[in-house]
């Protein structure tokens, strides 16, 4: 099946007692048994829910994967993973990703004696390098969070098959229509549903997905034991979210591009980073190992004074001033202070992540509109 023939038709099957061409949102805790123990495959909603059931297997189907599993936020997601672990454990892991990510890794699980190594994953060399025999997982982001910074997936994998452990990618930024992890050695990826998947800023929910039946059971396990797992109206819209991923991502990357150029072309802007340009330092490795560049850029101004920064943050109208990424309305961010303020200053600005970056999530809207308001803020 091509990619959006499966976009529209993963998961959906007409519901069995009415036909119901969308899957109906099963509002229910818990299930009828005709005996004790003989039910119809659902006993709890916490471990089964026809809903969750159909966006589990919509999320395998998207990413080539045999198996997908719904949480209830991307953290939440990324949390079954590290428990795979035990104390002692050792991960290694991407220098600039997610702040939330860090935050997990540094302030929770570095408690329970899960060791953490943070390289620049765009160096093989690092990776390799960091490798013990401690090593058990290895996570990473590509394109990266809020410096697009690219890693070469299937490089890091060879690496991650040599020293036994397993390979996680967080492929939120590009979405299953532009990156398909597994297919490049992955062993989990991980999404933040809330970001393009649902894709209209109305729902949080995470996702799993993976090839390994042993490694679906131990997580499986982790979500219905642990419990982080989403109500069936949140499956719901995900599901529906999910039919037009490929159609928005196609305008995403078309609007990226034109907003990613025109940045570069402004007097009064410094560095722009977007994966699409020629001279990215990760641009052959995104061609290789993606269909598009997406819509997710940051750039810093020429004057890089923090009221700068702050005087464009507050004068757009149609990119709103808000968190997240990946709906059909364009969103600007200031990372230092928003969506990675839980970073310290001095790793931010180790990783590059300066006082002045801005970061555009550019949506479906006309480029011309959104140039405009650009051009009204930026001056
Ligand atoms: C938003 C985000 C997360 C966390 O997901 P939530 O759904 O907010 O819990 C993880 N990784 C990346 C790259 C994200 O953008």
């Amino acid at each position: 099946m091509k990619l959006a023939t499966k976009m529209i038709h993963a998961g959906a099957h007409p519901d069995p007692g009415t036909g119901a061409i969308m899957t109906p949102i099963f509002q229910t805790s818990t299930y009828v048994q005709e005996a004790p123990g003989k039910n119809k495959g659902f006993e709890y909603a916490r471990s089964q829910n026809p809903t969750r059931q159909a966006l589990e297997e919509a999320f395998a189907l998207i990413e080539n994967g045999k198996f997908g599993l719904a949480f209830s936020s991307g953290v939440a997601a990324t949390d079954a993973v590290i428990k795979l672990l035990s104390p002692g454990d050792e991960v290694i892991a991407a220098s600039d990703m997610y702040g939330g990510t860090y935050r997990l890794f540094t302030k929770v699980f570095e408690r329970f004696g899960i060791v953490f190594r943070y390289v620049d994953t765009t160096n093989l060399e690092e990776v390799a390098a960091a490798v013990t025999l401690n090593t058990r997982l290895i996570w990473l982001e590509t394109p990266t969070n809020p410096l697009m910074n690219v890693t070469d997936i299937e490089g890091v994998s060879q690496i991650a098959k040599k020293a036994g452990a397993l390979l996680c990618v967080d492929n939120t930024f590009a979405s299953p229509y532009l990156q398909n992890p597994l297919d490049l050695g992955a062993d989990i990826v991980m999404h933040s549903a809330t970001k393009y998947l649902g894709g209209h800023s109305d729902v949080i929910q995470g996702a799993l997905m993976m090839n390994d039946s042993t490694l679906r059971e131990k997580l499986y396990f982790i979500q219905k034991s642990c419990g982080a797992v989403p109500g069936p109206m949140d499956c719901f819209l995900v599901l529906r979210g999910i039919k037009t991923l490929h159609l928005r991502m196609q305008r995403h990357c078309e609007n990226g591009a034109v907003v990613a150029h025109w940045l570069r072309n402004h007097p009064k802007v410094g560095k722009v980073y977007w994966c699409g340009f020629t001279d990215h330092p990760g641009y052959a490795i995104a061609s290789r190992q993606m269909r598009g560049f997406g819509g997710m850029m940051s750039f810093e101004l020429k004057d890089d004074s923090l009221q700068a920064a702050q005087q464009v943050l507050s004068s757009t109208h149609l990119f709103a001033l808000a968190e997240s990424l990946g709906g059909v309305e364009s969103l600007i961010n200031h990372p230092a202070s928003m969506t990675h303020a839980s970073i310290p200053r001095e790793e931010r600005l180790k990783n590059g992540l300066t006082d002045s970056l801005i970061r555009l999530s550019v949506g479906v809207e006309d480029a011309e509109d959104l140039i405009a308001d650009l051009t009204t803020a930026i001056g």
